[in-house]
């Protein structure tokens, strides 16, 4: 339905550009779409390494990064976005992980915020908006 690293919407171009890596098309869908109806642009990632090269090349003004992907995960994408690309641009992490320290590994890793799964949108929307203010 969606391919990669493809804008989805020609909407305002002042609306923040949110970075979407997500290797499962459902959580795609799902998320974009309700992203979308906020009036927020968005580019998609299916892997760490396209996550970090979009952040570098389409500079976004925050990051959903799915922890569990295939190739580079998530935890390595959140960790050379920081350190070798050197970019704070915020960083929500999306994790199905359950075990308590794992959210701590994400925030360890560089993320500013997790969001675990199945992912609330409400909570997800309001964790985008308060990075986005601050
Ligand atoms: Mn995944």
């Amino acid at each position: 339905m969606f391919t990669s690293a493809t804008p989805l919407s020609s909407s305002d171009p002042t609306s923040p550009l949110i970075l979407l890596a997500e290797d499962n098309k459902a959580n795609i869908a799902t998320i974009a779409s309700y992203l979308q109806a906020r009036g927020y642009r968005l580019v998609l990632a299916c892997n760490g390494e396209e996550a970090v090269a979009l952040t570098c090349s389409d500079n976004p003004d925050l990051i959903l990064m799915d922890i569990q992907m295939p190739g580079m995960d998530g935890l390595e994408a959140i960790k050379q976005i920081r350190h070798t690309c050197k970019l704070s641009t915020p960083i929500v992490a999306l994790t199905a992980l359950a075990m308590k320290g794992d959210s701590d590994r994400c925030l360890k890793a560089g993320a500013d915020a997790y969001v675990s799964k199945p992912t609330k949108l409400k909570q997800l929307a309001a964790t985008i908006q308060n990075l986005l203010q601050s």
